[in-house]
């Protein structure tokens, strides 16, 4: 059932969004990557797996993510600033879910695009959500992954 609902997403929480990009911002000049969840059709959440490695691409990290009905793609930042997929992007893509956001520099509200899993330019609303409702995707990460004390 989660699984039908998580298809059809048509936005990103304000917060979410300034989330990955002051995380984007901060892990500058290295990229960022992590896990985009969604509930009730908005992307409410952005999870970083695996601790970044300096020496393996930061999106190589997502394709060994573990199944959880609320996930539903990936983002991650291009410090170059080119906000196009790259061949190993798509790669990703097509393995972890319909939904994947690249973030250039200067990481403002204008450097992001979503797309599909196959590269596909995707439009998603900038919607203020309360977050309150992520409680049941939190949950579900936590179950996921075990808790982190961070
Ligand atoms: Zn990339």
């Amino acid at each position: 059932m989660a699984l039908i609902k998580q298809r059809n997403v048509t936005a990103i929480a304000r917060e979410t969004l300034n989330f990955v990009l002051s995380v984007s911002k901060s892990s500058y000049p290295k990229e960022f990557a992590g896990m985009l969840y969604a509930d009730n059709g908005v992307i409410t959440r952005v999870d970083v797996p695996l601790t970044q490695s300096s020496n393996v691409s930061a999106v190589m990290n997502l394709f060994m993510l573990p199944v959880n009905p609320h996930l539903i793609g990936s983002v991650h930042s291009h410090p170059s600033g080119d906000m196009n997929p790259s061949a190993t992007d798509i790669k990703m893509f097509m393995q972890n879910g319909d939904y994947h956001i690249i973030v250039g520099y200067p990481y403002d509200m204008k450097s992001w695009v979503c797309y599909d899993r196959v590269g596909k330019r995707r439009h998603l609303d900038v919607l203020d959500v309360n977050l309150d409702d992520k409680d049941q995707v939190l949950e579900d990460i936590l179950e996921t992954f075990g808790e982190e004390d961070d």
